[in-house]
């Protein structure tokens, strides 16, 4: 069918909350994606982060059909093989023993914020339920979730439950003064992503860490977007060094099959006993088979080291972006291959996006004036000099 006609379709039978650029994906193999008519594209967004290991690679597509072969679905009434063993791949990866899993970063989050609540319910400190979160942080849709995210737009007119109170990112002053006695959590993105690809202040995280630990409260860390070797290390929290008391994890840990995660230190395994959480889908084998393919490839190919190594790269060739066209744009920032070029006052990035595709590189904006870079980590240097290139060359149009 052509992308006409299934454009035609969409237009009538999906649900309209989304504007989504009209283009029809049907295949895609590494960092390049297909459309219905054959059309070669550079996905340096890679679904959103998202797509780690890139599209269609074998390993992967061999453990999902193999596991879709052998077992699917059992609930979690029953143990299943396989997400025992992903449970401790990733705390021996992370350092958190305890692995609670679902289906999305909101509900990575939503069993975060429960988590931190009943922790200290279960200890009688009933009135302990206030959330430290940060002006521009994004921790999804669903209603708990909303209630943590800091950018109005997203809440506006839905209702999203109270007990939040929001700070500037970076202000560690501003934190403290807020961690009074009714405080169970501060929650923080190791890097802003959605916010616009803002790295934490030196000292920040630390200084966070510190505070809570005096305040008695948790540090809750966000790493749905910076988690499984997107930063270039396992987890965002090991480039500083900080130590949360648990993390939410999703986009990049499936590889594009739908998987989110909370990860906990052994002193909050009590917080959420039998019956107050759960989650149908959650364990279910083949997103775990998935997920546990994508920690092999990782590995097997060096890829979280050179998430390192090919970020710093993408970093001097988006500074020199920024150096040959400063009217255009103004900074660039980020850590390993999760980046930023920041335009100018006045500019738009989503404006920037369909020129961008239409000369067959797609990126996503975060924030209102950040092009956002988060390719597969598969991507070659040889890629992402290609896409600079012709990101650099429709900047210079205008
Ligand atoms: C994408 C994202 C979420 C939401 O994840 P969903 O899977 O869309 O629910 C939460 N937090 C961060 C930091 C994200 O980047």
């Amino acid at each position: 069918m052509s992308s006409a006609d299934l454009l035609a379709k969409a237009d009538k039978h999906l649900y309209p909350n989304y504007k989504p650029a009209r283009i029809v994906f049907t295949r895609g193999r590494g960092a390049e994606l297909f459309d219905t008519e054959g059309k070669r594209y550079l996905d340096l967004a890679a679904g959103v982060a998202v797509c780690a290991v890139g599209h269609g690679h074998p390993d992967h597509a061999r453990a999902i059909a193999e596991q879709a072969s052998r077992l699917v679905h059992v609930s979690n009434y029953f143990f299943n093989d396989v997400n025992i063993r992903l449970a401790e791949a990733l705390a021996a990866r992370s350092g958190l023993p305890r692995a609670f899993f679902c289906n999305s970063g909101a509900e990575a989050n939503e069993a975060l914020l429960k988590l931190a609540r009943r922790h200290f319910y279960a200890r009688g400190e009933t009135s302990r339920s206030r959330v430290v979160a940060f002006h521009s942080a994004f921790h999804g849709r669903t209603l708990g979730a909303l209630s943590m995210t800091g950018t109005p737009k997203y809440k506006e007119g839905f209702g999203a439950p109270g007990g939040v109170t929001h700070v500037a990112y970076g202000d560690l002053d501003a934190v403290k003064a807020e961690l009074g006695p009714d405080v169970c959590a501060v929650i923080v993105e190791p890097l802003q992503g959605e916010g616009g690809v803002v790295p934490p202040p030196p000292g920040f995280l630390e200084g966070l860490r510190a505070a809570c630990d005096a305040a008695g409260a948790l540090l809750l860390m966000d790493e749905v977007q910076t988690g499984i070797g997107r930063l270039g290390a396992w987890f965002g929290f090991q480039r500083s060094g900080v130590r949360p008391d648990a993390i939410s994890l999703a986009k990049g840990l499936g590889g594009g099959v739908p998987i989110g995660a909370m990860l906990t230190s052994e002193a909050l395994a009590p917080a959420l006993p039998p019956g107050t959480h759960g989650s149908t889908f959650g364990g279910n084998p083949l997103a775990c088979a998935a997920a546990l393919s994508v920690l092999d490839i990782l590995e097997r190919e060096k890829l979280v080291e050179g998430a390192r190594d090919k970020g710093e790269a993408l970093g001097q060739m988006l500074a020199a972006v920024v150096r040959d066209l400063p009217s255009v744009c103004v900074g660039e920032r980020g850590d390993g291959l999760l980046r930023g070029l920041v335009l100018a006052e006045g500019r738009v990035a989503r404006d920037v996006l369909p020129k961008l595709a239409d000369r067959g590189v797609l990126l996503t904006a975060a924030g209102d004036r950040v092009l956002r870079f988060s390719p597969p980590l598969v991507v070659s240097r040889a890629e992402l000099e290609e896409g600079v290139r012709v990101v650099k060359s429709v900047l210079a149009d205008g």
